[in-house]
């Protein structure tokens, strides 16, 4: 039985929305965490590659049958041949999110959260009430079919984690919705075995492959079989849709590899929003397009976030002020912890995609020296001309 009323009510019990209610629910505020899946976390729409352990282990604890592979390195495949090998030893890991967000979300649950789902919000409310006492409502529709029950509670804060779809917060007019040209589609097919090697993320990028966006091949050494995907921009000029793409391509890398399943999805890869929060209202994760638009990995960025959020809504509460003004300093917070690092990363991915075969071939040889001298500035010097070539065209670059 809900209760009326609820301090924070947070929608989608994903990574960023688990994560902004249980820190809330510590900070001893009454949190309903609603999901509208049966089944948390599931089916799984991703390639799994997250952030390094001791950053994850700061939501934690993490059970240990979450984590599949410590990765120790990335592997790129470029363009005409030029490869760049990357070492670096718990550089990230790769999850087992079928087990993951269910864990997140039961760490919030034992903390304090109201967690139900089969819960759908299915709409948020203007605000109501005045001065301390103003809310929002939240219409609710639980379980389905001739079972469905529609319920309202009233909330002094609202966190919508809803992910890419994002439709609470375009009811609400926040400009979420997805553009073509910002939106990368991917699939992830997963595949018997480990296809390459056991602890490195794999990437082939680049003209020779698919050059508004990538393949990967993320292994999962405990359950002994690699997420192999792609994705590209939606809007691009392709002939084939992306599963087909995805499908040729782990055919031409990995003849005769057996599939147990094949997922796909939306990722948005415009950088953050301008602006994702109202009065009393607030985007996390990929709702306020949190992702970064070089990787498409949003995972780490929602869980960020849902922190960032849950201490200043915290703050608001205790003051007994969430306007939308007030809110910026939570979107401030996002921008200097991960926010202008997306900046520059949706500037070079666009940087990458403009350049010609040749130019590109010639940048990953730059950054291929730079990568085999174990990333000492130095190696630049070795390629002096080439190296200021790009920085000068780089900054040059508007998009
Ligand atoms: C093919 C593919 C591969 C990817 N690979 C990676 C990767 O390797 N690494 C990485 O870091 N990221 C990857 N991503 C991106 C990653 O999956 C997302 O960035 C991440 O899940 C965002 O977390 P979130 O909490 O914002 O949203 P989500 O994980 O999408 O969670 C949102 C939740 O809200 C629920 N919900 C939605 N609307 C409502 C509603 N009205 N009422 C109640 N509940 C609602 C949904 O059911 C869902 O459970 C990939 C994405 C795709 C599509």
């Amino acid at each position: 039985m809900l209760r009326e009323q609820y301090d924070v009510v947070v929608i989608g019990a994903g990574p960023g929305g688990s994560v902004a209610a249980r820190e809330l629910a510590q900070k001893g505020w009454t949190v309903l965490l609603l999901e509208k899946r049966e089944r948390i976390g599931y089916p799984v729409r991703c390639g799994e590659a997250s952030t390094n352990l001791s950053d994850l282990e700061s939501y934690g604890p993490i059970d240990e049958d979450c984590i599949e592979t410590i990765i120790n390195g990335i592997y790129i495949y470029g363009p005409n041949g030029v490869n760049i090998e990357v070492p670096k030893p718990g550089t990230g890991i790769m999850l087992n999110r079928e087990k993951f967000d269910p864990m997140l979300a039961h760490l919030a649950e034992n903390d304090g959260v109201e967690l139900v789902t089969l819960a759908r919000v299915d709409s948020v409310g203007g605000i109501e009430g005045k001065g301390s006492g103003e809310f929002r409502t939240v219409r609710i529709v639980e379980g389905n079919g001739p079972t469905e029950k529609v319920s309202e509670v009233r909330a002094k804060m609202v966190i919508s984690a809803e992910g890419v779809e994002a439709r609470i917060g375009r009811s609400l007019g926040i400009p979420c919705l997805q553009k073509p040209t910002m939106t990368c589609t991917g699939v992830d097919i997963q595949v018997e075995g480990l296809l390459t090697k056991p602890d490195y993320l794999t990437f082939w990028q680049g003209h020779d492959f698919i050059n508004d966006g990538y393949i990967w091949s993320f292994p999962k050494q405990k359950s002994n079989v690699t997420n192999f995907g792609a994705g590209f921009l939606f809007g691009g000029k392709h002939q084939k849709n992306i599963l087909e793409t995805t499908q040729e391509w782990l055919d031409k890398l990995f003849p005769g590899s057996k599939v147990n399943k094949v997922v796909g999805g939306l990722v948005p890869v415009s950088s953050t929003l301008q602006s994702y929060t109202l009065d009393r209202f607030a985007l996390v994760g990929d709702a306020a397009h949190h992702t970064n638009p070089l990787t498409g990995g949003g995972i780490a960025a929602a869980m960020r976030a849902g922190r960032y959020c849950a201490n200043t809504v915290h703050q608001g509460l205790e003051r007994g002020e969430l306007s939308a003004a007030f809110l910026k300093t939570y979107e401030k917070e996002c921008y200097k912890r991960f926010g202008k690092t997306h900046d520059f990363e949706f500037k070079f991915r666009k940087f990458l995609l403009h350049l010609n075969r040749e130019e590109q071939v010639g940048l990953y040889k730059v950054l291929q020296g730079f990568a085999l001298s174990g990333y000492k500035k130095t190696a630049f010097l070795k390629t002096p001309i080439q190296t200021a070539k790009y920085l000068a065209k780089f900054a040059k670059f508007k998009g």
